[in-house]
């Protein structure tokens, strides 16, 4: 079901996921049911990220100089990366 944005969202309502480096609402999070458990996925449909891929994005802002870096609200479908400072060289 999806709810309508009517509350004030914070920071605290996003999630982050380590596998697609993208943000989004931790309750549009998809949930699907292996075996009787239910499971967590990450938003986007492209994305096999789970629960253990899960920080929260206060976490990710506060990490270094995310707070300078990351907006308190991220833009949906952004690709923010961890350690954008970090690229070895020949690598990407
Ligand atoms: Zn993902």
């Amino acid at each position: 079901m999806i709810m309508p944005i009517a509350q004030k969202i914070t920071e605290n309502d996003f999630t982050w996921c380590l596998h697609c480096e993208r943000a989004f609402l931790t309750e549009t999070a998809r949930q699907i049911t292996v075996k009787g458990e239910e499971l967590q996925l990450c938003h986007y449909p492209d994305c096999d990220g789970t629960l253990i891929d899960f920080w929260s994005w206060s976490d990710v802002r506060k990490d270094k100089n995310g707070l300078e870096r990351y907006p308190a609200i991220p833009e949906i479908g952004k690709v923010y990366p961890l350690y954008p400072d970090q690229t070895a060289p020949g690598t990407k």
